[in-house]
C-alpha cells in the first residue's frame, strides 16, 4: 500500500466534507486538523509498521506501576516534557489513558467521594469547558456530582478542573478555590508553545495532556497523566483497568513514534530545518490566523475578543504573542441574544455560551481546523456589519 503516510500521494482528509465558499462550516469542535499539512511534510519520520504478530498481549509493562504503559511511550513522553520544559516529568508517575478524557475520568474516580462519604463537588471557573459537566453527570455516579462555577461555589470540599491556557476564552488560569480540602486537578491540553508563552515547568500533583491539541493526532485517542501521589496514581489505574482493561498499545506505539518526530526536529543538528520543527510550524499557522481574525473582528465593530496575552517563552527564548486555540468571540450589541444561531444562519457551526456555563452572546469558534474552513469562516465574518 502506498497510502500510509511517508509522503505518498495525496488524498483528502477522510470523514469531513471538502468546503466551498457557500458550504456550511463546522468550527463547533476543535478538530486539529491543521496539523495534517505538518504530517504529510514529515516522510516516513512519523510512520510506523505494525506486523501482525505484534501488541497482542494486554499487558506492557508488569515490573511498573502502569501495567498498560508502554515503555517506548512513556520515554518519549518525558523526552518530549524536557524539551519543552513545561512541566516537571522526575518525581512523577506517568500514566496513559485514552485520550485526557478518560484520565479526567479516572482522576474523579481517584478523588472521590468526600471524605464524608457524600459526592464529591466538581468545580470550574465559568467559561468552563463544556465536556467537564456532562463527562461528570452522564453515569449519574454517587461518587462525584458536577457543582458548576468556581467562582460561585460556595462550599471548600471539591475538585477544581485548572485549565490553562483556558478552553473556551483561553485565559491563563490558576485556582480560584483556596481552601485546603479542595483539589487542583491541572487541565493542560494546551500548556505547549504553539498556543501559549511557556512561563513555567509546572509541577502540581496531577496534570493532564493530550497528543489531540500537541501534536494533532486526536483520533489516535491518546493523553497522559503526570503524577505525583503513589496512591492516587494506583486509583486511577485500577478506573482505567476496570473502565477498559489498559489502553490500545497500537496507539501507544504510534504515539511514541509521533513525539519521538517532534523531540527529533530539534536535536542540535535538525535534518531539515525548521520544516521539521512541529512546534514552530503551528505557531507560525496560528499567529497567521489569530492576525487574520482580529483584523476582521476590529473591522466588523460587532464583535470583540478577548484582549491579546503574551509573556516571555522559555522554551523560544523571546516574548511572544498567545495563540489560544479558541476564538471566544462575543456579540457587543443588544439585537441579538444568541449568537450561535446568528452565525448558523450565515452557515457557520460554533458552540454557544451556555454550554460554556455563560450568556448566548458568546460563542467559541475552533482556530485549528483546516485552512479551507478557516478561510470560508474570516470570509463571512468579514461581510457582517
Ligand atoms: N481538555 C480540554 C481542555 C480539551 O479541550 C480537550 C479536547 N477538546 C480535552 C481535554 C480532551 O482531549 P482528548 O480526550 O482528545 O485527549
Amino acid at each position: 500500500s502506498d497510502n500510509n503516510g511517508g509522503g505518498g500521494e495525496v488524498e483528502p482528509s477522510r470523514g469531513k466534507p471538502p468546503v466551498t465558499s457557500d458550504s456550511i462550516v463546522n468550527l463547533d469542535h476543535g478538530d486539529p486538523t491543521m496539523y495534517e499539512e505538518f504530517w504529510r511534510g514529515t516522510g516516513d519520520s512519523a510512520s510506523i509498521f505494525i506486523p501482525g504478530w505484534q501488541t497482542m498481549s494486554y499487558f506492557s509493562d508488569l515490573g511498573g506501576i502502569c501495567w498498560f504503559l508502554e515503555p517506548g511511550f512513556e520515554r518519549e513522553v518525558r523526552r518530549l516534557h524536557r524539551l519543552v520544559g513545561n512541566a516537571v516529568v522526575d518525581g512523577y508517575h506517568v500514566l496513559v489513558g485514552t485520550g485526557s478524557t478518560q484520565l479526567f475520568q479516572a482522576v474523579l474516580y481517584a478523588l472521590s467521594p468526600a471524605s464524608d462519604g457524600t459526592p464529591m463537588n466538581v468545580v470550574s471557573p465559568a467559561p468552563y469547558y463544556s465536556s467537564y459537566p456532562s463527562v461528570t453527570n452522564y453515569l449519574n455516579s454517587a461518587l462525584y456530582r458536577w457543582a458548576g462555577d468556581a467562582n460561585t461555589f460556595d462550599g471548600d470540599t471539591c475538585i477544581e478542573l485548572v485549565c490553562s491556557p483556558n478552553n473556551p476564552d483561553g485565559g491563563l488560569r490558576k485556582p480560584v478555590i483556596k481552601s485546603k480540602s479542595s483539589k487542583p486537578v491541572y487541565d493542560f491540553a494546551y500548556y505547549w508553545p504553539q498556543y501559549t508563552p511557556i512561563t513555567e515547568a509546572a509541577a502540581h500533583d496531577i496534570m493532564l495532556f493530550t497528543v489531540s491539541k500537541c501534536t494533532g493526532h486526536a483520533g489516535t485517542r491518546l493523553g497522559w497523566a503526570l503524577v505525583k501521589d503513589t496512591k492516587v496514581a494506583q486509583k486511577m489505574i485500577k478506573f482505567i483497568e476496570l473502565n477498559t482493561i489498559g489502553v490500545s498499545k497500537d496507539s501507544q506505539l504510534r504515539a511514541a513514534k509521533i513525539i519521538g518526530a517532534i523531540c527529533n526536529g530539534y536535536e542540535p543538528v535538525p535534518s531539515s530545518g525548521k520544516t521539521s520543527q512541529l512546534f514552530h510550524f503551528a505557531k507560525e499557522k496560528m499567529a497567521a490566523r489569530w492576525a487574520r481574525l482580529r483584523a476582521a473582528v476590529a473591522a466588523s465593530d460587532i464583535f470583540t475578543l478577548p484582549y491579546e496575552l503574551s509573556g516571555y517563552c522559555s522554551f523560544s527564548n523571546e516574548t511572544v504573542t498567545a495563540n489560544p486555540p479558541f476564538a471566544w468571540l462575543r456579540y457587543n450589541k443588544d439585537d441579538i441574544e444568541d449568537l450561535e444561531a446568528f452565525l448558523l444562519e450565515k452557515k457557520i457551526i460554533t458552540r454557544g455560551g451556555t454550554r460554556f456555563g455563560v450568556d448566548a452572546r458568546a460563542v467559541r469558534v475552533s482556530m485549528v481546523d483546516t485552512d479551507q474552513a478557516f478561510n470560508v469562516f474570516i470570509n463571512r465574518l468579514a461581510t457582517m456589519k
